[in-house]
């Protein structure tokens, strides 16, 4: 089971902005090994920590070449358009073609407080501006235009997603929390 419930659209937890970590720790580290869990058991390419119920700037990724964790990440160059079908595990089972920047230059601390530097482009790129936008209280929904915006909220009333997976989303043990 996964260490952690994942938080769904309607959480408000998911509408605020992360705060910086402060101190790189075996607590920090236990959160990481706990989201890769939590990841890999949804499963998805990538979870941000408020989607966790924890409002850090902390994410973990996996697009392929093994599980990575950015903590206090930034992206500070963006380059080209890039469109392609992206969803979210806060907003199950849907999804939507989005354009993103193609190309990012993202850096951050690892887990053992080493400066982290990554040209990334195509899929690592695109899940890094996600995983970002959460770390800022943005959900894919946002990145949407009004029309499809609207028409996603809709849908999403009808299928019923936000309170019914919220019921579940509670951590589910230990209750580990850097709040
Ligand atoms: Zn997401």
């Amino acid at each position: 089971m996964a260490p952690y419930g994942i938080r769904v659209v309607g959480d408000p937890v998911l509408r605020q902005r992360a705060t910086e970590v402060t101190t790189i720790d075996g607590r920090l580290a236990k959160l990481a090994e706990d989201m890769i869990a939590t990841m890999y058991d949804a499963p998805g390419v990538g979870l941000a920590a408020p989607q966790v119920g924890v409002e850090k700037r902390v994410f973990v990724y996996d697009v392929g070449d093994g599980p990575f964790t950015i903590v206090n990440p930034e992206i500070v160059e963006r380059e080209g358009e890039w469109a392609y079908e992206e969803g979210c595990l806060s907003v199950p089972g849907l999804s939507w073609e989005i354009v993103r920047a193609k190309r990012v230059h993202l850096t951050g601390v690892d887990l053992e407080g080493n400066d982290l530097s990554i040209e990334a482009d195509e899929l690592l790129a695109r899940c890094f501006q996600h995983e970002l936008d959460h770390l800022d209280g943005v959900l894919v929904l946002e990145r949407l235009d009004a029309a499809t915006r609207k028409q996603a909220l809709k849908t999403i009333r009808e299928l019923g997603i936000g309170p019914s997976v919220l019921a579940a989303a509670e951590p589910k043990s230990g209750g580990f929390s850097l709040r």
